[in-house]
């Protein structure tokens, strides 16, 4: 068990009063990690734990004691969505200790304009999506060549193929001493290799984990054909009491249809995906954290990183292409505490991608029944 302190750690005073209003009272293995070697001294690092265990406050709060502001944009933070930068610059505004850091995020979708004129004013962090980001160093309005801090959230999406051209593009234009920091769950070793590109040395702090997926999940499957898929998502809904839970789905049409369907037959559920506009994805993210829907159907790389809290259920409406993002996932569930149950739907033909899953987390995922109708409705 880990029983530092923040004040341990060594934080300032004024950090530890930001800390204590957030209800942080001890801080997580990863924090407890990183938190003081980057107030000891700036160094690259890659570190490594499981969804949910306070990544973001691990490099948020060291980067906000020791940054050097002066308006010219001394950090930057880069993740994969919209969302996730939303709630990364959320975490790093609520976590300053310093109340002059302006923390600023920058994502598509929004006014370009605005944020123009925002960044002009002076910013210190930023936190975004690499392709506004880009366009706004294409047009001169964001400078990184004062850097203090590159910070990669969700690093191994990040340095997948997507985004890695946006990246090195950017990473081309700023300044050689800045320190880069890489913060994931997941770590695959063609990811590592990357990021050995980019950071001649760096610290690599890990929580050892027996377990991948957090202990606080159960985690249960159910052979399904795809064709009785819905009904059986129906079962589990009508079965679950105070069911909160995200249902994910390999396509976006998939996500449309399913979301369509749940909605036909009365239940709260709403869709996620990259093609729903801006407006609308942070409409459906607040009603889903206020509790005013009870379903989120979602892409992957909608839900990644999203951080609502206290959801009873993750559901795999289709199994993950990757055992990693089955890790991604079910860490949705299961956090601060509280715990979650994974269902994850198998085809027949797909019965070696759960054994595949269950090596990987090591963790015994129990084949279960799906609940019987009579069951369902008594
Ligand atoms: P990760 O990036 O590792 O998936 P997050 O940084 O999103 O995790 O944190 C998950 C949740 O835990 C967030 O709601 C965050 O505010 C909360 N949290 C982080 N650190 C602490 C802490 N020390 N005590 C209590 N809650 C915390
Ligand atoms: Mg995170």
């Amino acid at each position: 068990m880990n029983d530092k302190s923040f004040l341990d750690l060594g934080v300032s005073e004024a950090t530890l009063k930001a800390l204590d209003k957030k209800g942080f009272t001890s801080p997580s293995a990863i924090q407890t990690l990183v938190i003081p070697e980057l107030l000891k001294e700036r160094t690259n690092l890659i570190g490594q734990a499981q969804t949910g265990t306070g990544k973001t406050a691990a490099f948020a709060i060291p980067i906000l004691e020791t940054l050097d502001c002066d308006g010219s944009v001394r950090a930057i933070v880069l993740a994969p969505t919209r969302e996730l930068a939303n709630q990364v610059a959320d975490e790093m505004y609520s976590l300053r200790g310093k109340k002059e850091i302006k923390v600023l995020p920058v994502y598509g979708g929004q006014s370009i304009d605005q944020q123009i004129k925002k960044i002009k004013k002076g910013i210190d962090v930023i936190v975004g999506t690499p392709g506004r980001i880009l366009d706004l160093m294409n047009r001169k309005v964001i400078k990184l060549n004062n850097l203090e801090y590159f910070v990669l959230d969700e690093a191994d999406e990040m340095l997948n193929m997507g985004f890695i051209e946006d990246i090195e593009l950017i990473l081309e234009r700023t300044n050689e001493d800045k320190k880069m920091l890489f913060f994931s769950a997941t770590i695959p070793d063609s990811i590592m290799k990357i990021a050995k590109k980019f950071m001649k040395d760096y610290k690599l702090l890990k929580v050892k984990t027996k377990e991948l997926t957090t202990n606080l999940t159960e985690q249960i499957y159910f052979e399904v054909t795809e064709g009785d898929k819905f009904e059986a998502l129906c079962r589990v809904l009508d079965y679950v009491h105070d069911f909160y839970g995200i249902v994910f789905c390999r396509t976006k049409s998939d996500v449309d249809d399913v979301a369509q369907h749940l909605k036909g037959r009365g239940y709260d559920a709403e869709a996620i995906h990259g093609d729903i506009t801006q407006a609308m994805r942070m409409k459906t993210l607040e009603d889903f954290k206020k509790k005013r829907i009870n379903i989120l159907v979602a892409t992957d790389v909608a839900a990644r990183g999203i951080d609502v809290n206290d959801l009873t259920h993750v559901i795999n409406y289709s199994i993950p292409q990757e055992p990693e993002s089955y890790v991604h996932r079910i860490g949705r569930t299961g956090r601060a505490g509280k715990k979650g149950i994974a269902i994850t739907f198998v085809t027949p033909k797909e019965a070696s991608k759960i054994s595949k899953i269950q090596r990987l987390t090591k963790t015994d995922i129990k084949k279960e029944k799906i609940p019987k109708i009579e069951e369902v409705i008594s």
